[in-house]
């Protein structure tokens, strides 16, 4: 894990005061606060504050007075509702604050999702820390053949172990001249601001993160998707889980009418009608390209064990 055992104590006294409140609590999320969930190497996610419920969607859906809350199936069924019709802003009545450490490349993906509030660690004030992110060798995969934006098979012994070696080599090195460049022992020192820029995009960042819970499901359906970087899909997988113990309605909805949902265009729901009236479409007969065709038939094909 990578936090000092003063960070681990600060965390540890955060964790242990309570103070009673009249504002609405998560359970699931209370017992989140403030821990720290590893993610890669180096990294993690850790809740620092939330804002609302199943509940608080529920009351500002209803604009109600008091809670909110109907009945729990009441409170389910709504918001499966909303969230099945698009009615989005009552899901931006919850909010959320994550402490997030990452390797700037995934920073670069995640910081493009503007509908969040962002402060990051000033490497002009701060010295980094000499953390790289080094994939595992499972994820030192090859480029894909298919998917010009994606990686294909993992890459095999000596190949693998010489982009590690490189991995690990240029890290250490760019490290080694970045303290040599802001170190004052006899010279007088590169700016900070100036040094890091000789550092590479593997290098860990940190950034406390608010954003709303309908911005934020926006974000984990295109970053916990299948197609999305590995390095960032495990964060958005490990903040589905949060999100989860936070508003379970809201996750279940989201699963369901979000993440496991698909798009079909016009074309391929008149495909899909045709076909359930017994034609035999082809791609020709369908009006869809090539790789429309395929990805329609990545939906509905069915094997054993899943789609
Ligand atoms: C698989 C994948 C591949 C990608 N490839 C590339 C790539 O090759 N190059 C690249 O540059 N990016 C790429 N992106 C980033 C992508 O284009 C988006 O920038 C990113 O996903 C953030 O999405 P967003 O703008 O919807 O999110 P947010 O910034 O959170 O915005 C949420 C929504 O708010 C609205 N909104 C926010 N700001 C504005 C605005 N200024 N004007 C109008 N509407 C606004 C939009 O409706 C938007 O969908 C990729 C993303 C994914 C998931």
């Amino acid at each position: 894990m990578p936090l000092s055992p003063e960070q681990l104590a600060e965390i540890d006294a955060q964790r242990a005061q309570t103070a009673p409140t009249r504002r609405v609590v998560s359970p699931g999320m209370e017992a989140q606060l403030y821990s720290a969930h590893p993610v890669l190497d180096h990294g993690f996610v850790r809740v620092i504050d939330y804002m609302g419920d199943d509940a608080a969607i529920c009351q500002a859906a209803r604009v109600s007075y008091g809670t909110g809350t109907k009945s729990v199936q009441n409170d389910e069924g709504l918001i499966r509702y909303l969230m099945r019709h698009w009615h989005s802003t009552p899901f931006e009545m919850c909010e959320i604050k994550l402490h997030v450490k990452l390797p700037v490349f995934v920073a670069r993906q995640w910081i493009r999702h503007r509908t969040a509030n962002v402060n990051e660690y000033s490497a002009r004030y701060s010295i980094l820390d000499r953390e790289f992110y080094i994939p595992a060798p499972e994820h030192v995969a090859a480029q894909s053949a298919v998917n010009n934006q994606g990686r294909g098979e993992a890459l095999q012994g000596k190949e693998a172990a010489r982009v590690l070696e490189i991995l690990k080599a240029d890290s250490a090195r760019c490290y080694d001249n970045y303290e040599a460049m802001i170190g004052q022992e006899g010279q007088q020192g590169l700016a900070r601001e100036l040094a890091r820029m000789n550092l590479p995009a593997n290098i860990y960042t940190q950034w406390y993160w608010k954003v709303d819970l309908h911005n934020l499901f926006h974000f984990l359906r295109l970053r916990a998707d299948p197609h999305a970087q590995y390095e960032i899909r495990v964060y958005a997988e490990t903040m589905c889980r949060l999100v989860a113990d936070w508003v379970p309605f809201a996750y279940k909805a989201f699963e369901d009418y979000r993440l496991g949902a698909v798009n079909l265009s016009a074309q391929m729901v008149d495909s899909l009608r045709r076909m359930l009236a017994g034609e035999a479409v082809t791609q020709e007969a369908s009006g869809l390209s090539a790789r429309e065709w395929r990805e329609f038939q990545e939906v509905i094909s069915y094997s054993e064990g899943g789609a």
